[in-house]
């Protein structure tokens, strides 16, 4: 059956299974797995494996996240916590695989499994030192954004007043993820510290999970003058349902996603643009994205909106050709 065919309403879709496939850079599900001791499984997570099952999720990148007022070791110990909970539990029961190269992707796609790869989201438990992220690097942690919001030692973050940008050691940490094929992740990090990357960089970058600030004006999302230059350089941005990156949170509803995608394709980003939902990491779930079930009807008008091939590719196809890219072969 063409996708096209298919009926876009929610509840006739739930009936024939899911429109297109779904790849989504961001989650927060290990930091509540660890926090919360909760199973992979769980209803009560936005994007446990059964809501991705349902949502048609095939590609998913997990996020490692700490609060960055910790210290650095007990940074560290908190991202290996949530390194060993995605390897001993979220890929234990067989439905998520860990893909750390071309050739672990290319099996778990075989084998019907979700792609399950890992990222960092803020640097601070590097403590500035390569060989950490290195270490990472070999528990097949394969992207990093350099902050969160606040600043840490390698760069200043959206909401730090400053707005310095990179320090050396993020200088260094860029040129090592660059040396090791690292993608990095441009979300949450200030405009100086873009800039900084943009130019201590030719090669592409991505942000995991931002929107335009053109269309909604928030220190979280992108301007045009770095979405283009993300377009130039083939990167990827993932769009991103956190209500108050949205639009008002108060009033943001579902079409206030699409203005950002629109605004998006009218800067040329068709082959640049994904979805990185940020589910279990959001304050302010957005209504029908509140969830990765929400994933169904979502593709749905998705395909109904933009014709199946522009679909296909804001769906997965954008975002699993920039993560392949950026993947060791074995
Ligand atoms: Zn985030």
């Amino acid at each position: 059956m063409n996708a096209q065919d298919r009926p876009a309403s929610h509840a006739e879709v739930r009936d024939h299974g899911p429109v297109m496939p779904v790849a989504d850079a961001h989650v927060d599900v290990l930091y509540r797995l660890w926090r919360e001791g909760l199973d992979p499984a769980s209803e009560h997570l936005q994007a446990g494996v059964t809501r991705l099952r349902r949502g048609g999720v095939r590609t998913q990148v997990y996020a490692l996240f700490v609060f960055p007022h910790l210290s650095h070791g007990e940074q560290l110990h908190a991202v290996l916590r949530q390194v060993d909970l995605f390897y001993s539990r979220v890929c234990a029961d067989g439905q998520v695989a860990p893909v750390r190269s071309q050739r672990e992707w290319d099996a778990a796609r075989g084998s019907g499994k979700i792609c399950g790869l890992l990222s960092l989201e803020g640097g601070g438990c590097l403590g500035g030192d390569t060989g950490v992220l290195r270490m990472l690097h070999q528990l097949g942690v394969r992207g990093l954004g350099l902050t969160w919001n606040p600043a840490n030692d390698l760069a200043d973050g959206c909401r730090e007043p400053r707005n310095a940008g990179l320090t050396e050691a993020g200088r260094r940490i860029v040129r090592e993820m660059e040396r090791l094929g690292m993608w990095i992740d441009l979300a949450h990090l200030g405009d100086a510290g873009v800039r900084d990357i943009l130019a201590l960089t030719d090669g592409p970058v991505m942000a995991s999970h931002a929107n335009a600030r053109a269309v909604h004006d928030h220190p979280r999302n992108l301007t045009d003058d770095v979405i283009r230059e993300i377009i130039r350089r083939r990167g990827w941005m993932g769009l991103t349902f956190e209500a108050s990156f949205v639009a008002d949170p108060e009033i943001a509803k579902l079409d206030d996603v699409f203005a950002h995608l629109d605004h998006l394709l009218d800067l040329g980003a068709e082959d640049a643009v994904g979805l990185g939902s940020d589910f279990d990491g959001t304050s302010h779930p957005l209504p029908g994205l509140a969830a990765a079930d929400d994933y169904l009807g979502f593709a749905a008008l998705v395909v109904q909106r933009y014709g199946e091939t522009v679909a296909r590719k804001l769906l997965h196809q954008n975002l699993e050709r920039f993560l392949l890219r950026h993947l060791p072969a074995v």
